[in-house]
């Protein structure tokens, strides 16, 4: 889960971390009168899931209170790369001296952090990076040993950053530790004029795994997520939407993925993905379905199980259920295999719904879904 510069900016706050004052709305009226607390000049930025603001206009400089409204109504309501922006924050400008880049980001292959660093931050970070790699420090930064003051002073040397941003690189990996992150990013730390230290943005990305052990995470989810993800997540179901028009649903992270391209490859899109997951009982498959039926891109569906550890005619079940529950409007193309495929579909055939069609291989399936989904 991605936070939001805001929740971001309040993260490095608690954890020592200098950070401009700053205040969120989504009212515009509300901004004057914030901007007023905060001195008159503000910077008003756009709070979407997403880099890039500042070229995109979502990141603007406003002169005085007034200024500070007509700009907040300006960018909220808009849309940065797709992401609506329902609220913005309002900052205490800061004067810069020098932007610099430090992120941690997880090294799933390598199995430990990678810390990233460069004395030349700020919106072009990218640019550098692509055109001089030198530029930008990677240091591996071992989860069992942390960011000592020692592994600090190796990422500040190797980047060429002020001596007194080690502090700061601690303060972050605690920030990490802390909160489960699997990645924690400062684009621009700068240092002001004034000579402090300061993260002037932010972005953290938390392990959805630790939820349990996270108190906060309630409070620090998106109100605004796709509903249909929200009901998904609700009964434990992997769904994620996507743009397409071919609703799919698998076993198995690697056999939706191996789903998704089958179906691309027939020349339909993907409308999302979905796993129910191994060992997925006649409920989750029956619950999954609903959520791929209650959208209303889906044109077709395709199931498409492997049975393992669960069984075809559990799937099978779970389909019969939900085909009973469900007011089905949509086609539904059905390969079973593997452990009571045969059981599987016999289950289906006797229930004959005349929107249910069976396949036997995911070739084949993806192809009559493809098709179904164009005549429909
Ligand atoms: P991003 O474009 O989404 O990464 O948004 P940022 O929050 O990083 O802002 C983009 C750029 O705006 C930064 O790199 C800064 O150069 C500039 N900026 C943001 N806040 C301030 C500020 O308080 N003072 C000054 N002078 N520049 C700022
Ligand atoms: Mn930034």
């Amino acid at each position: 889960m991605d936070l939001y510069e805001h929740q971001a900016r309040q993260l490095f706050e608690e954890y020592g971390i200098l950070v401009p004052r700053a205040e969120v709305t989504d009212s515009p009226r509300r901004a004057r009168v914030i901007a007023r607390g905060l001195g008159g000049r503000v910077v008003v930025k756009a709070q979407v899931r997403t880099g890039g603001r500042g070229k995109a206009g979502g990141v603007r400089l406003a002169e005085d209170p007034a200024a500070a409204e007509r700009t907040a109504r300006q960018i909220l309501g808009t849309d940065i790369k797709g992401h609506p922006v329902r609220a913005v924050m309002l900052a205490q400008p800061v004067d810069i001296e020098s932007e610099f880049y430090v992120s941690y980001v997880l090294d799933r292959a390598a199995g430990r952090f990678l810390a990233i660093a460069s004395a030349e931050g700020g919106t072009e970070i990218e640019e550098v990076a692509a055109t001089r790699p030198e530029a930008v420090a990677r240091i591996p930064v071992d989860p069992a040993e942390g960011v000592t003051s020692a592994k600090a002073t190796e990422i500040v040397r190797a980047a060429g950053l002020p001596p007194r941003t080690a502090d700061i690189l601690i303060r972050l990996w605690q920030v990490l530790t802390g909160e489960d992150a699997v990645l924690v990013e400062v684009n621009p730390l700068v240092r002001t004029t004034r000579g402090q230290i300061m993260a002037l943005d932010g972005k953290v990305t938390l392990d959805d795994n630790a939820r349990f052990r996270q108190a906060r995470r309630g409070e620090q989810e998106d109100p605004h997520t796709d509903p249909l993800e929200a009901a998904a997540a609700a009964r434990g179901i992997d769904y994620v939407k996507l743009d397409g028009e071919v609703g799919v649903i698998g076993n198995g992270a690697g056999l939706v993925m191996a789903t998704l391209d089958v179906v691309a490859g027939c020349g339909a899109r993907p409308a999302n993905f979905l796993d129910i997951g191994g060992g997925a009982s006649a409920r989750i498959m029956s619950d999954g379905l609903s959520v791929v039926l209650s959208d209303p891109d889906v044109r077709s569906v395709l199931v498409n199980v492997f049975g393992g550890i669960t069984a075809c005619d559990t799937v099978a079940d779970g389909i019969v259920r939900a085909l009973d529950t469900v007011r089905a409007t949509k086609p539904l193309v059905v390969r079973l295999d593997g452990n009571n495929a045969a059981r599987g579909r016999a289950v289906l055939g006797d229930r004959a719904h005349p929107l249910v069609h069976q396949a036997t291989t995911m070739d084949e399936a993806a192809r009559l879904a493809a098709r179904l989904a164009d005549t429909t």
